[in-house]
């Protein structure tokens, strides 16, 4: 397909209109090509170190694979998920990067994760055990990263625990069933820049990595950093930094203004499905909470809460039509709300307005975070299984 610009020109989305889009009520525009330039000026944020493409949660809502495969063009050696599932689809897609998933259950199909080459995260004996026994089975060896608790108290082997992993892990190397690559952790405050615990984690993060190659292990990439430690704790970045959001083009750190050369890949529009005049004083949508002051014309955009629209976005929610800018005029339902388009507006059916993009005054998911006391993580990654992913641009366009 034809790359087509995002909304260089705002005044160009209110009747922007391609084969692909149609007739459809709404649609995520996904840039690839933001996407691999978001990826290599990350890459060039951390020279030294490999770079794992975050992929979890669909791309963080983007689409999988379309993505995935934007990333490793633009130079990421690894992917990281979250669930096997996710690794799964990534491998059977043909996708034959270093793949490392880290949250499972017991029971879960490690088999399959084994048979397909995928790296696993441990982070206590009994994931080591049926990595194992996965192994055993194939007649292989299965790559596994240890995971330790440096003071996230989430994921990873606290303490003496790490001890009990690293002794445990050692004796099934010995036997040949696994090979620990890798050692890791993750942050608490990776997002506030200068937090004591961040340098606490990784002085802590250090003295495990030690404690293990003083047992044996000879691990190929120590990691750390999410995309704000790869950005403001450079120090952090060891061996191999695992950025997400950033690649997405969202600030992790919204608060520091820089937007660190990052252009945002989705832009979520939605067409009017109702143009109407309405009098002064009609309330507006389920309990009326907003009430027009002057006649006006509203708009009815066919998006609610079960397309991922935040029902906290009632009244508060930006969105944009060329140049005019507005809120969500009353509540969020769940597959529709209104917009106030003002009483001289001449918008009609069919119009496409933004709820956010990347152009010049369009809102910004991370104004949908603000307006709804989120994070931007939250908003891209909600976005439902309804919205189809258009995905433009990047170096291969829809490959
Ligand atoms: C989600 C995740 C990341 C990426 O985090 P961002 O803040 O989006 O960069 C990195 N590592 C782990 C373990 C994660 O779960």
């Amino acid at each position: 397909m034809t790359p087509s610009p995002v909304a260089a020109d705002p005044g160009a989305t209110a009747d922007r209109e391609t084969p692909q889009t149609h007739g459809l009520p709404g649609w995520a525009e996904i840039d690839l090509s933001a996407l691999e330039h978001n990826v290599r000026t990350l890459r060039e944020r951390a020279p030294e170190a490999d770079f794992m493409a975050v992929v979890k949660a669909d791309a963080y809502g983007h689409g999988l694979l379309p993505v995935a495969r934007a990333a490793v063009r633009a130079g990421a050696g690894w992917l990281g998920v979250a669930q096997f599932s996710e690794a799964f689809a990534l491998r059977d897609a043909g996708l034959d990067t270093r793949l490392l998933t880290w949250l499972s259950v017991p029971g879960a199909d490690f088999t399959g994760a084994v048979r397909r080459a995928i790296d696993l995260s441990a982070s206590a004996t009994w994931v080591l055990d049926e990595i194992a026994t996965a192994a055993r089975a194939l007649a292989t060896t299965a790559r596994v990263h240890l995971k330790v608790d440096t003071g996230l108290g989430r994921g990873g082997a606290f303490g003496a625990d790490f001890t009990s992993l690293v002794a445990h892990a050692r004796s099934l190397e010995a036997e040949g069933a696994i090979r620990v690559v890798g050692v890791w952790t993750h942050f608490a405050f990776a997002d506030s820049p200068r937090h004591p615990t961040v340098i606490a984690q990784q002085e802590r993060f250090f003295e495990a990595v030690a404690e293990a190659e003083r047992a044996g292990i000879r691990p190929e990439v120590r990691h750390l950093a999410n995309s704000a430690a790869t950005l403001v704790h450079p120090s952090a970045q060891a061996d191999l930094v695992r950025p997400g959001i950033a690649m997405y083009g969202l600030s992790p750190v919204p608060q520091v203004d820089d937007d660190f050369d990052l252009r945002p890949v989705m832009s979520l529009r939605m067409r009017l499905a109702l143009v109407k005049r309405l009098p002064a004083g009609q309330g507006v949508s389920y309990g009326h909470t907003y009430t027009p002051k002057v006649d006006t014309v509203v708009g009815l955009v066919p998006a609610g809460y079960a397309d991922g629209i935040p029902r906290d976005a009632s009244n508060v929610g930006p969105v944009s039509r060329g140049t005019y800018r507005t809120t969500v005029a009353g509540r969020v339902c769940m597959d529709q709300f209104v917009v106030d388009l003002g009483p001289d507006s001449d918008a009609v059916a069919g119009d496409v307005i933004t709820l956010f993009g990347a152009g010049p005054g369009e809102p910004s998911a991370q104004d949908w975070a603000d307006a709804t006391g989120t994070i931007s993580y939250e908003i891209v990654t909600r976005i439902g299984a309804r919205v189809p992913r258009i995905v433009i641009g990047g170096s291969q366009g829809l490959s």
